[in-house]
Order: structure tokens, then C-alpha cells, then sequence
């Protein structure tokens, strides 16, 4: 593998970019947790035995050895050397190069930007990041400075070796078939010095039982020259155990290799259907939120089995506001010998999906009732992904409602469900009210809310970007239609003030019906009018969408990714305002007219500012505010 100088020899290979800067900084800022890459190698030898299983079905010539399928690790403590042996699928020379020398995945950018950021600093971060983003191979490097592959892929008559030295690059070059497995692949890391003890039998097989019992093929640990094999993982399928006989611990460790995750699972759910279709379902809610959750090209892990042989790593189980679920089904109704996409099309798959789907909901709605610390961190980190269904899936809308945890302008502390906020209706509240922005900090002091606050009316505050999509389709809640605070005229005066509040008045003296009607020429290429309010307290103006118009946030999304275009806003100001009437007073004086064509413009661009957008031109916002402040510097004292 190597020549005599050391160096290794064959068809030289740069990995892309992206895996050596990757690979450097696993190897120097993640060393937290080494003991993972033996579960990585391990879970991938068995993905490998697996999907050999799977295409044998139909081809059962490719299995060309005895005695079933088995993962042999074989220590050398004296040589510091550690082989993972699988006989399963092997790897053509094609598919090493694609599988080791590249990072597919879609999660791979956001894995280093993350990894830059807390580079070195927190290092245990690190090592929770690399399973996230199924880069597992790689962790091989966390403890050798040398790793060789050795593959034969079943069926095929070529074996080839891959080496790196996990420094930028690798190489590959065929290698005789008796040097090979007959079907199958060798890992060999040759540990660097800090890792030596993991060619410890004992140690290795301690971790192997903590880290991967679970894994559906027998692990045996061997020592080299040593006498017989240890038998360290049954490869019996966990989820065909019966639950009373499963510990929390052996669940926690099969979600964490079947989900890539190093956390605790926040639910785990194993149940058996029975009834016209029978099949056993094991799923997890995981713990904490993956960094890729809202990458569309991110694929859920859903591992379809029939009769306990994998069929697809990838299933199509779950529907996209689901993708968040890690889990394993095994039916017995499925046909075994035909095409995954056959399997996928049949209506017994259909039928499975949709129990699988109804169960999840079902328990999430009871740990929302009975557990709500649980309910609480899941809804925190999947919420935004949940709410996805509430548009994508009009048939379940109705519990994920009664689901849907809401900050109000109530208590931003405490979430609120629906039941709540109708529950807590004021009298003569016909409307859920909502306002939506991208900063919740921001919604909380939007002037929208001014005047719904005099009157104790609730707002749910929605700052997913999510949000803008389901308000805008979603007829209501029990009878009550969702209404936007910053959207057409907001008729709230039926609902009676609370005490010592007075009323914002709409009513305007003529001066100000004079100073509107200028304001409105004035901005017209910006705004589609401007008119009095009585949403407002404190404030001077806001910006409001027009009556029948788009949500102005969800118009801001869509413009974003080049579908539509924003349409102009209505001003509205406050005429019991100082501001308003000491201007509607110099205006009817006929005073300065640039003042107040500033003074216009100005309040428009603060208006722009509390919605979180920049003044429409900051060249002449600046001009018309220092114009102003000199103005106000220069004046008399008075
Ligand atoms: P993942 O397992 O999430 O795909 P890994 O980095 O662990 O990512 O492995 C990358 C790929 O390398 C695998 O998807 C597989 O195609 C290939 N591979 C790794 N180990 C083996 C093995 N023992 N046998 C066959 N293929 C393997
Ligand atoms: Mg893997």
C-alpha cells in the first residue's frame, strides 16, 4: 500500500475543496468525542450487508460466502491497527470515488460554516455537527493518520484500494481478488498516536456495545492472532423486540445511529398495526434541530423494511412538515421482489403512510396535553417545520391548530395555543388578529398593535417566514377568521377600551383632512394613500397593506424569490398626534411648504423603519433630516 519511502503509491486524487478544509478541521478542533467513528464505520458496514440483502432478492448469485451476513473487527494492538470487515455491496472503483472523495451532501456548507465559527472553541459542538450531516466516514481521521479501504463489489470481477492520509488527497489502484473480500469491504485505520488504546479489545468492544447494539447485523470483535471472537452486537432488530424488554438506553443508542444524532431522543414511539395491514413502526422525535432542517434538498431518514430487509434508506413516509422524524418500518404485507418504486406506488405503502402519519399526530397531541416541558422543546425546535402541514396538508389543519403554540402580544414569555386566545376573546372580538415581520422583537413594538392594545386585544406575533403562507390560506379558528393587523382598515372600535385607555379618534379637523390630502401628493408614487387612523396610540404613522391586497410580509417573501412584486402601501397617521396637528397648523398658515413636504417624507421613512426597512431613498432621507435638525437647532429658544 505504501512504498518504500512511505509515501503511498497509485492514481493520485485531490478530494474536492470542501472535504479537505473538512477534513482538516475535524481532525484539529473536533476531538471531544472519538469514540463515534466506530459506530460511523460500523453503521456503514451494515448499510452495506443490508442493501447487498436487499439486492439479492432478486439476484441471489451476488452472495457468494457462508454463513450470513457479519461485521468482523479485528485489533492489532502491536501494530496499532484497527480492520472493520463488512461482507456486504463493496464499492466499485466508481462508486469510492464518489463515495469518499466527495461530500454530497446538501448539508455539507452549512456543516463548515458552522464548524468555522466555533472552531476549536466548542468542541463538543463540533462532534455533535459531524453526524448531522452523514459525513461519518470521515471521523475515521479523528484517530488515523492513515486509513485503507480495500472493496470488491458483489458481482464484480475487480477489487481497487483506497488510501488517504486524510490530507487533501487519496488514491486509488486495483488490487488481485484474493487480496480482496469476496463481496464486501475492509477499513483499516492506522491509529495516529493519540488514539493507540482503541486497539484494545476490551475497549473497542465496550464502545461497540455502548454505541451500536441495536444495529440490525452481528459485530464481532477479533483479536489478532488471539483465540476466538467476541461476539459484541447480536444484530437482532431492535424493533422486533417487545417494548417491555427494551431499555430507555438501548432506544436512546439505536436512535443515535439510525438518526446520525448524538442527542436523547424528546420522543421515542414504537408501536405495532395490526389490523388490514400489519407493520411495526419504531420513530423519533429528535432531541435538538438538525442545522440543515429547512435545506428543501435535506431528505428525512425514513428506513422502509420488509420482513426485516431494508428496502429504502430513503423512504417516502413521511410528509415534508414531518421530515424531522427519524424512523424505522417493517411490514409484512409489502411485496418483497419488486422495484422500490413498485413498492412506493402500491396502495398498501399509501396505507401505511397515512396510519404512520395519523399515530405521529396522535401522540404528539397527548404530550402537548400530558407533557408539556416535552411538548415544549419539540415545538420549539419543529414548530416552524410543523406548520408547514398547516398548508400542505388542509385535511390535518385542524390539529395541528389545536397543536400551534403562538407568542402574543399577551405575554411573550408563555406560548399560547388557540384554544387560549379564544378562550380569552374580548366582547365583541369577532377576529383572530396576527401580525407577521421577520424580528419577533420588532413585531412587539410594531405602532400596528398600538391601538389594539388600548383595547386588550390579543395579537398572535408570527415571525417564521412560514407564517405569511398559512394565515394567508387558512379560512379560521372555531368560526373566527384570521385577520392582519397591517392589512386594510382594522375595525376594533366595538371592542370596548380598557380602563383609564382613551380612544385614538379617526375624527379630523379640516386642517388635518388638508394636511392628509397633501401628504398623499406628496408621497404619491410611494404609498396608495394616506389617511387618518385610529390603530394608533403613540406613534405618528404606520404602513398598513391595502384592503384586498397581499400580507405585506408574505408579498416581501415572494418578491424575495422573484414571484410578484410589492404593491404600494397605505399610510395611515394619527391625528390626535402633536406631531400631526402642529404640522396640519404651519400647513393652514401657509407656512414654509418644504417643511412640510420634508416632514412627509420623513414620517413615511420612519414608518418604513418600524417595519423593519430601510427610508425609501437614504440619500434624501439624510438631506431632509439635517435640513430639519438645523431647522430645530437654529430656532429661538424658547
Ligand atoms: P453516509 O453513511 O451517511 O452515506 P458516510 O460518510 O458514512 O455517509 O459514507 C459515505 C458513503 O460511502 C456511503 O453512503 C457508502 O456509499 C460508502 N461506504 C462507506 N462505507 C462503506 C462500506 N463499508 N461498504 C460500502 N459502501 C460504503
Ligand atoms: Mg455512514
Amino acid at each position: 500500500m505504501t512504498d518504500h519511502s512511505g509515501a503511498p503509491t497509485g492514481t493520485p486524487h485531490a478530494f474536492q475543496a470542501d472535504v479537505s478544509r473538512l477534513l482538516h478541521l475535524m481532525v484539529h478542533s473536533i476531538y471531544s468525542d472519538r469514540d463515534i467513528f466506530i459506530r460511523e464505520l460500523v453503521s456503514n458496514a451494515a448499510d452495506a450487508c443490508e442493501k447487498l440483502r436487499y439486492e439479492a432478492l432478486t439476484k441471489p448469485d451476488l452472495i457468494n460466502d457462508e454463513g450470513g451476513f457479519a461485521i468482523k473487527i479485528t485489533v492489532d494492538d502491536a501494530d496499532h491497527r484497527i480492520t472493520i470487515a463488512d461482507n456486504g455491496i463493496g464499492m466499485s472503483h466508481d462508486d469510492l470515488v464518489s463515495a469518499l472523495g466527495t461530500i454530497a451532501s446538501s448539508g455539507t456548507r452549512a456543516f463548515l460554516d458552522k464548524l468555522a465559527q466555533t472552531d476549536g472553541e466548542e468542541k463538543v459542538k463540533g462532534a455533535e455537527l459531524i453526524g448531522q450531516f452523514g459525513i461519518g466516514f470521515y471521523s475515521a481521521f479523528m484517530v488515523a493518520d492513515q486509513v485503507t479501504v480495500e472493496t470488491r463489489k458483489a458481482g464484480s470481477q475487480e477489487a481497487f484500494v483506497w488510501e488517504s492520509e486524510g490530507q487533501g488527497t487519496y488514491v486509488t489502484r486495483p488490487i488481485p481478488l484474493e487480496k480482496a473480500p469476496t463481496h464486501g469491504t475492509r477499513v483499516t485505520l492506522h491509529l495516529n498516536d493519540a488514539s493507540h488504546d482503541y486497539a484494545k479489545p476490551g475497549r473497542l468492544a465496550r464502545i461497540i456495545r455502548e454505541h451500536s447494539s441495536a444495529i440490525a447485523i452481528p459485530v464481532d470483535v477479533i483479536e489478532k492472532d488471539g483465540e476466538d471472537a467476541q461476539r459484541v452486537a447480536e444484530g437482532s432488530a431492535l424493533w422486533t423486540r417487545a417494548k417491555s424488554d427494551i431499555k430507555p438506553e438501548e432506544y436512546a443508542d439505536f436512535y443515535r445511529s439510525l438518526a446520525s444524532q448524538f442527542d436523547e431522543p424528546a420522543l421515542t414511539i414504537h408501536w405495532r398495526a395490526e389490523g388490514r395491514q400489519e407493520y411495526t413502526v419504531l420513530a423519533f422525535i429528535p432531541g435538538s434541530r438538525p442545522l440543515d432542517l429547512f435545506d428543501p434538498a435535506r431528505k428525512g431518514r425514513s428506513k422502509l423494511y420488509v420482513r426485516r430487509v431494508l428496502i429504502s434508506q430513503e423512504a417516502d413516509l413521511l410528509p415534508g412538515w414531518l421530515r424531522f422524524v427519524r424512523l424505522v418500518v417493517d411490514s409484512s404485507d409489502l411485496p418483497l421482489n419488486v422495484s422500490r418504486e413498485m413498492i412506493q406506488d402500491s396502495p398498501v405503502f399509501a396505507a401505511i403512510r397515512k396510519g404512520i402519519v395519523n399515530r405521529l399526530l396522535q401522540e404528539l397531541t397527548k404530550t402537548a396535553e400530558n407533557d408539556s416541558e416535552t411538548f415544549k422543546s419539540i415545538w420549539e425546535n419543529f414548530g416552524a417545520v410543523l406548520k408547514e402541514g398547516l398548508y400542505e396538508d388542509p385535511e390535518r389543519r385542524d390539529a395541528l391548530f389545536k397543536l400551534a403554540r403562538f407568542t402574543t402580544s399577551k405575554n411573550i414569555e408563555t406560548a399560547r395555543t388557540l384554544t387560549d386566545y379564544i378562550a380569552d376573546l374580548r366582547p365583541n372580538q369577532t377576529d383572530i388578529w396576527y401580525i407577521t415581520g421577520d424580528d419577533q422583537k420588532r413585531l412587539e413594538k410594531s405602532p400596528q398593535l398600538e391601538g389594539f392594545r388600548t383595547r386588550g386585544i390579543e395579537v398572535l406575533l408570527l415571525s417564521d417566514p412560514v407564517d405569511a403562507f398559512w394565515v394567508s390560506t387558512a379560512l379560521g379558528f372555531e368560526g373566527k377568521p384570521f385577520k392582519s393587523v397591517t392589512q386594510g382598515t382594522a375595525d376594533i372600535s366595538n371592542v370596548p377600551l380598557l380602563e383609564g385607555e382613551t380612544a385614538p379618534s379617526k375624527e379630523t379637523s379640516p386642517e388635518i383632512a388638508t394636511l392628509i390630502a397633501f401628504m398623499k401628493q406628496t408621497l404619491a408614487e410611494n404609498v396608495d394613500d394616506v389617511r387618518a387612523s385610529d390603530r394608533l396610540a403613540e406613534s405618528a404613522a404606520c404602513l398598513v397593506a391595502p384592503a384586498h391586497g397581499r400580507d405585506r410580509r408574505l408579498e416581501q417573501i415572494l418578491a424575495q424569490g422573484g414571484m410578484g412584486s410589492i404593491s404600494k402601501p397605505v399610510l395611515e397617521v394619527n391625528p390626535s398626534h402633536p406631531l400631526v396637528a402642529a404640522l396640519a397648523s404651519h400647513f393652514a398658515k401657509g407656512d414654509d411648504k418644504t417643511l412640510i413636504e420634508d416632514a412627509a417624507w420623513l414620517i413615511h421613512d420612519e414608518a418604513r423603519v418600524a417595519d423593519g426597512e430601510p427610508p425609501a431613498d437614504p440619500t434624501q432621507f439624510i438631506a431632509r433630516l439635517t435640513r430639519m435638525m438645523t431647522r430645530a437647532a437654529q430656532a429661538p429658544s424658547a
